[in-house]
C-alpha cells in the first residue's frame, strides 16, 4: 500500500480539491508550482506502464477531470501535465497520478 492509497482512504490528511467514484485530485506537499495538483486513480494502479486496454475508459476520465480542475482552480493561462514512469522517469509514488503544475509560466524542456 502507498501513501497515495491512505490519503484515498484518509487515513492521513491532503488538501483535495476533486473527488468522484473513479479518481481523487490533491494538492502536492511538495510544490513545484503555485498550483500543483495530483489527479489518482482510486484504483490501485502502479505507473503508466501497468496499464491495458480495460484503463481506456479510465484513463480519458482522468483527463477530463484534469481540465476540469484546472478550470476550478483559475488556470486560465495555461498549465502543464507530466506522469513520471519508473525509476529513470523520476517516479517515486508506485501509484499512477498526473502532476497538474500551472500559476506561473513553465520553463521548457523540463529536466
Ligand atoms: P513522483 O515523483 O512519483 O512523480 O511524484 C510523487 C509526488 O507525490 C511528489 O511530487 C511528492 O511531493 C508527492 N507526495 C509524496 N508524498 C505525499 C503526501 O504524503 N502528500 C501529498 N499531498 N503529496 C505527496
Amino acid at each position: 500500500m502507498t501513501i497515495f492509497h491512505k490519503i484515498i482512504n484518509r487515513e492521513i490528511p491532503a488538501d483535495i480539491v476533486y473527488e468522484d467514484d473513479l479518481c481523487l485530485a490533491f494538492r502536492d506537499i511538495n510544490a513545484q508550482a503555485p498550483t500543483h495538483v495530483l489527479i489518482i486513480p482510486k484504483e490501485q494502479i502502479v505507473s503508466l506502464d501497468e496499464l491495458d486496454s480495460d484503463h481506456q475508459l479510465l484513463m480519458g476520465h482522468l483527463l477530463l477531470k484534469v481540465r476540469e480542475v484546472a478550470k476550478s482552480l483559475g488556470l486560465s493561462g495555461g498549465y502543464r501535465i507530466a506522469v513520471n514512469c519508473g525509476e529513470d522517469g523520476g517516479q517515486s509514488v508506485d501509484h499512477l497520478h498526473i502532476h497538474l503544475f500551472g500559476g506561473r509560466k513553465l520553463n521548457w524542456p523540463p529536466g
